[in-house]
């Protein structure tokens, strides 16, 4: 039996304009049609007063774990059950910020995630649909290991399963993990941030490694992410044929050229370091963490511009899990401020990043066809407002709702 939602205002992602009167008619948990409200004879959920938008996309989360911590020795306290417990919470919070799909980019304890994912789909646990990377492809040390521990202790092998050396180890890697049932890979191009003991600008993959993990990720028909914050790094994935970079701290100019020729994606997470410099000595988070932030954050945000300038695909990624689920919402107006429309920036977080995903054919817009996952939020489109949305359809079961509705 069709339903349909009547939605005030829409913002079409794919046409970047903002149409009124709108009927989106459901069938089962799939979009039959999107179009003037002509009159429908059926059960219609009339939304009133409301800005609709197609369901938002994360292309950066971690939805594994228990909270937001900087110490990576809490990562060593927790048993692999109890982190997919923790994660729970996550995934709920996610998806009743409106983020109804995610692409989550990895976790330290492998294959968690791939957990969680088939949880969400089995109906075990509410939840975004995941595309789940396994573990991180890290050097020994690097940017996707545990760090900060004393030379002499070793780190369990779970956490150390995507640890690469070289071009023919790295496709191994590349295999085992996608054989663990990973649905993309998660390369560390460079160092990270919050890792203690790495640089951020630092490569720490050469190009021909990074382009044999292409390689070898393709022939599963799997994309590849690297985390980046260097310019070097950057520019070696590029050239290497990532799906998209994570990051992008110190993209320069030459970057943002070398990424628009390539059509490589930009999933920059450019809200959060705006919490970490807030509530970061609360968090625990230490001296040089801190002070890594603050040198990253505005570099960071001039080279989103610089991207945006050059016309570099802008996809969505925030990173969270590094701030408590549910938040992400608030990186749309960091976006805007930083050089995009806001029909742009909800254009990024949908359409965009489900073209990143290779899931534009079932999510990112409200197209025929798509899961009729959408999002409300109330009055006209004002950027803000989708920080808290105010309703959520995931796969046409409406799972939350503040509007208080009339059908
Ligand atoms: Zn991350």
């Amino acid at each position: 039996m069709a339903r349909a939602v009547r939605c005030a205002r829409l913002v079409d992602v794919v046409g970047e304009r903002v149409l009124t009167d709108q009927l989106v008619v459901v069938e089962g948990d799939r979009i039959v049609s999107t179009g003037p409200d002509a009159g429908f004879d059926g059960e219609v959920l009339d939304l009133g007063d409301v800005t609709v938008a197609p369901g938002l996309i994360d292309l950066h989360t971690h939805l594994v774990g228990v909270a937001a911590c900087g110490d990576y020795a809490q990562e060593l306290k927790h048993s692999a059950a109890r982190q997919a417990f923790a994660s729970i919470p996550n995934a709920r919070d996610t998806l009743l910020a409106g983020f109804t799909t995610v692409r989550d980019v990895g976790t330290f304890r492998a294959f968690v995630d791939v957990s969680l994912r088939d949880a969400i789909e089995a109906g075990h646990v509410p939840g975004p649909r995941m595309a789940v990377a396994g573990a991180y492809v890290t050097v020994r040390g690097g940017g996707g290991m545990l760090t900060g521990f004393a030379h002499d202790v070793e780190v369990p092998k779970e956490f150390r399963f995507g640890e690469t050396r070289s071009v023919d180890d790295i496709r191994e890697r590349v295999r085992e993990i996608v054989f663990h049932g990973a649905d993309l890979i998660k390369l560390i191009a460079t160092g990270a941030v919050l890792a203690n003991g790495t640089v951020p600008g630092a490569p720490e993959l050469t190009e021909a490694q990074m382009r044999a993990a292409v390689e070898e990720a393709s022939w599963y028909g799997r994309h590849v992410a690297a985390h980046a914050h260097g310019a070097e790094g950057i520019k070696r994935a590029v050239r290497a044929g990532v799906r998209s970079i994570e990051h992008a701290c110190f993209l320069d100019d030459e970057a943002a050229e070398l990424m628009a020729a390539h059509g490589t994606y930009l999933s920059a997470d450019i809200w959060w370091a705006d919490w970490i410099r807030e509530t970061g000595p609360s968090q625990g988070y230490d001296a040089e963490q801190l002070r890594k932030n603050d040198e990253t954050a505005e570099a960071q945000r001039e080279g989103f511009r610089k991207a945006v300038r050059a016309g570099v695909k802008i996809g969505f990624g925030s990173d969270a899990g590094g701030f408590p689920h549910g938040l992400q919402g608030r990186q749309l107006a960091t976006m805007v401020e930083h050089g995009l429309t806001p029909i742009q920036a909800l254009k990024a977080a949908t359409l965009t990043s489900a073209e990143c995903m290779g899931w534009d054919d079932r999510v990112g817009s409200l197209s025929p066809g798509r899961y009729a996952d959408l999002v409300a939020v109330p009055g006209d489109l004002d950027i803000t407002k989708f920080a808290d949305v105010a309703f959520v359809m995931k796969g046409g079961e409406v799972v939350k709702d503040t509007l208080r509705t009339t059908s």
